[in-house]
């Protein structure tokens, strides 16, 4: 179809700024997320979706999916997270002009809930404009803010599309990230001699100096423009007068270059076990992988449409990376090619978060145009 012949796409403000209110008003931390579900499925299937609730172990996601009347054109995948980081319990947010902020003690909740509100209203008006589309399928994933734990469990079995776009971004609507890190986290035990500091010191072997002169020795921080490590936790000792026995170390490291990610943590680990060796003592290591690095070419065609999409609606896209994982990450490893695209939300995770209602606004057009126009996409 022409792109002269194509509807306009009508935004309704007050209907998506009262869709986005009804959102932050359900309380839904992680794991705590059924009570949004139920909302959510409700909506979808109002909006003519079939609707299944996927469970695992502590929670569950909510796949959506919708025939288009378009048979050739591909299915597009649009997805957001339900759970909110705490606290969000008994929130007052104010809209002051034309932003939507949180007021006292709580997050607003519009990461990510401006990103279920934008899918819900650019499917509305898809419906109501009865404009032509093909195949939609829907995720929205729970236990994000834990470890993108909904994305992980997701049957990826049940969903068709290769392409993706993840809505769960911060700053102004235009940006697109289209690089992320891998991130590993590990754990160092440090296992030392216990004795009575006080009667005979000599006999103890201090897990808490070994620890010490492992964690001086470790690259942290910002590595190089692409990879950072940092130790977040330390625990141990249990009284002054006792050379500790054991002391627990917690880190991570990110990197967008899978190489120089593997040198840094090799390096802490062999640092970790010599130095322990050298006194006496033992590390005990376990790492793991939290989510792997994606970097979307310059020259992917989806890449390209989404730009097109941005300019059609006269905001100016800008390509970034981040230092953050996201569901992007997880559906990228799975072979979607996925992009993740701001919202709006503003100062995510903390008491001052907000959104502009243009944003709210752009950002509904956006999904709108790209499941509209995902007919072009060859
Ligand atoms: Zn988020």
């Amino acid at each position: 179809m022409l792109k002269a012949m194509r509807k306009e796409l009508i935004i309704n403000r007050k209907r998506l700024v009262s869709t986005f209110i009804d959102l932050i008003n359900i309380n839904s931390p992680s794991f705590e997320e059924d009570l949004l579900g139920k909302h959510l499925e409700k909506l979808f299937r109002n909006l003519d979706f079939r609707v299944t609730r996927q469970r695992f172990d502590r929670t569950f996601n909510i796949i959506a999916s919708k025939k288009g009347s378009l048979k050739s054109v591909r299915p597009l995948l649009l997805s957001g997270h339900m759970d909110t980081i705490e606290p969000t319990e008994g929130i007052r947010y104010a809209i002051k002009g034309k932003v939507i902020r949180s007021i006292g003690e709580t997050v607003l909740g519009a990461d990510d809930k401006s990103a279920i509100a934008q899918i819900l209203e650019a499917m509305t008006v898809m419906k109501e404009q009865d404009i032509a589309h093909g195949d939609i399928e829907v995720v929205i994933t729970s236990a994000e803010e834990k470890g993108l734990i909904g994305a992980k469990n997701l049957d990826f079995k049940k969903i068709r599309s290769r392409h993706a776009l993840v809505l769960d971004s911060g700053g102004p609507v235009g940006r697109i990230v289209v690089a992320a890190p891998t991130q590993i986290s590990y754990e160092l035990r440090v296992v030392g001699r216990p004795a009575h500091a006080g009667i005979e010191p000599e006999k103890g072997i201090s897990a808490i100096r070994v620890a010490s002169e492992i964690i001086a020795a470790v690259p942290d921080g910002r590595i190089d423009e692409v990879t950072t490590a940092n130790i977040g936790i330390i625990r141990g000792g249990t009284a002054t007068n006792v050379v500790p026995k054991e002391v627990m170390v917690k880190g991570e490291v990110r990197s967008h270059e899978p190489a120089t990610l593997r040198a840094i943590r090799d390096d802490i680990f062999d640092k970790a076990m010599s130095m322990a060796k050298n006194r006496g003592a033992k590390v005990h290591i376990k790492a793991q992988e939290e989510y792997r690095a994606f970097r979307i070419s310059g020259s992917e065609p989806f890449l390209a449409f989404m730009d097109s999409i941005f300019l059609d609606a006269r905001i100016k896209p800008e390509h970034t990376a981040t230092g953050g994982g996201s569901d992007a990450n997880i559906f990228n490893q799975h072979g979607i090619v996925t992009l993740n695209l701001s919202t709006g939300m503003q100062k995510v995770h903390s008491h001052d978060e907000f959104i502009h209602i243009d944003d709210l606004v752009n950002g509904s057009i956006i999904v709108a145009a790209a499941v509209r126009d995902f007919a072009d996409f060859k």
